[in-house]
């Protein structure tokens, strides 16, 4: 089991997701980093794969993301589904399909030299003060203390560096994946399903093809009980209808924030930023989280680049503050589109405007 190298790091960054990864990047031009993960990397991130054209904006400057993760479909469309109605909204808004886990590897070869990475490294425990932070992490059953001048807490929706610094916690849905053998081709669209059968714990599905796979998600509400039998109602209600739909090979279950108010947002305290799910940056309306993390990542790392160490955060919130008026944007829509009313109307406008509603969602 690989440990960290050193006791000191100019930064520790947890979480090798885009939002560790772009910190750690970035962060490196001002000194040491070490970038740690719970996980072994490479890593499985139960996720969508679908990059959205801000997601692709933000990666621009790093280069070109590689044919070799794109599969096929390459591009689909969002599409709007009211299954109980049978109303089908196609939308012109479009996303690059690729193998996720190919995506999180790729960025990872993206770092430089000086980053030293390490998987299965959990952090468990931190304290902050006026010269640094005391860092705890566990590699198998060993613990380990570093220090730093700062630490990027990029863990995801159940974050413990954000849970540590009290922060406050946030809620998450629940999220359930199949991926699914097709039998023929299905129409190539990124589907979001409505479907009231399934109760009003069912937040939406989802699916899109990805190369010989689909992939069947649901997303359920926080608490919602035995999920699986409601994903497997799910399973069984769009195989009727699309019998290209063969068996799961796979299923993934995973947390995404729930984010309800502005006050879930926190880039950080003292010498300690918060990017990503952890920070609470995410569309709260579509779900969308690899570009927020990409852009919170990078402004964490520029952040620690750009100042003397452990004084980022004014510097990162400040930078923040666009995404933060974006998500306040996106919250006033929410309860419209959660509602039944809202759901039900939907199925009243033209293509067009659903279209252009979603570009801003
Ligand atoms: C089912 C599902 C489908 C999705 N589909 C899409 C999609 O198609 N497009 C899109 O844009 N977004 C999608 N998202 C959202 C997107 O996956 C996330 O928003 C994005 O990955 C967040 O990136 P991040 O870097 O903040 O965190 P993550 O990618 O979640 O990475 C966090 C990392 O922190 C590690 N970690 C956790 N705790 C610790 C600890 N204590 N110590 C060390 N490491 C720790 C974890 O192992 C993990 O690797 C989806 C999410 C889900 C759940």
């Amino acid at each position: 089991m690989t440990r960290p190298r050193n006791e000191r790091y100019d930064t520790i960054v947890v979480g090798a997701g885009p939002a560790g990864i772009m910190a750690a990047m970035h962060a490196s031009e001002r000194g040491e980093v070490l970038l740690i993960d719970a996980s072994p990397l490479p890593r499985n991130k139960s996720c969508g794969g679908m990059l959205h054209d801000l997601s692709l904006e933000a990666l621009a400057p790093y280069g070109q993301v590689p044919e070799s993760i794109v599969v096929g479909p390459r591009i689909v469309n969002f599409r709007y589904v009211d299954w109980d109605r049978d109303i089908r909204k196609p939308t012109t808004l479009p996303f690059l399909n690729v193998d996720r886990a190919g995506f999180d590897d790729w960025l990872v070869s993206l770092l430089p030299a000086s980053v030293e990475v390490v998987g299965s490294c959990a952090l468990v425990g931190f304290r902050q003060d006026a010269d640094g932070v005391d860092v705890e992490c566990k590699v198998a059953d060993e613990i380990v203390n570093l220090r730093c001048a700062n630490l990027v807490g990029a863990d995801g929706a159940r974050s413990t560096v954000r849970r540590t610094l009290g922060a406050g916690a946030t809620s998450t849905y629940v999220t359930l994946q199949d991926f699914v053998e097709l039998k023929g081709d299905i129409e190539p669209f990124f589907d979001c399903i409505y479907m009231r059968s399934l109760g009003d714990e069912f937040g939406y599905g989802y699916v899109v093809p990805k190369g010989d796979h689909a992939l069947v998600g649901s997303v359920f509400y926080p608490k919602t009980k035995r999920p699986w039998e409601k994903a497997d109602r799910l399973l069984d209600v769009l195989r009727a209808a699309m019998p290209q739909l063969g068996e799961s090979v796979k299923r993934e279950a995973c947390a995404a924030l729930y984010l309800r108010s502005t006050s879930d947002v926190v880039p950080g305290s003292g010498r300690v930023l918060l990017a990503g799910e952890a920070g609470g940056f995410m569309s709260p309306s579509s779900g969308e989280g690899i570009s927020y993390a990409l852009r919170s990542g990078i402004a964490a790392g520029r952040a620690i680049a750009a100042n003397p160490p452990g004084e980022a955060l004014g510097t990162y919130s400040v930078a923040m503050r666009p995404l933060l008026a974006d998500t306040a944007r996106r919250l006033r829509w929410l309860p419209l589109m959660e509602s039944r009313a809202g759901k039900y109307l939907a199925g009243f406008v033209p293509a067009s405007i659903v279209s252009r509603i979603t570009q801003g969602l």
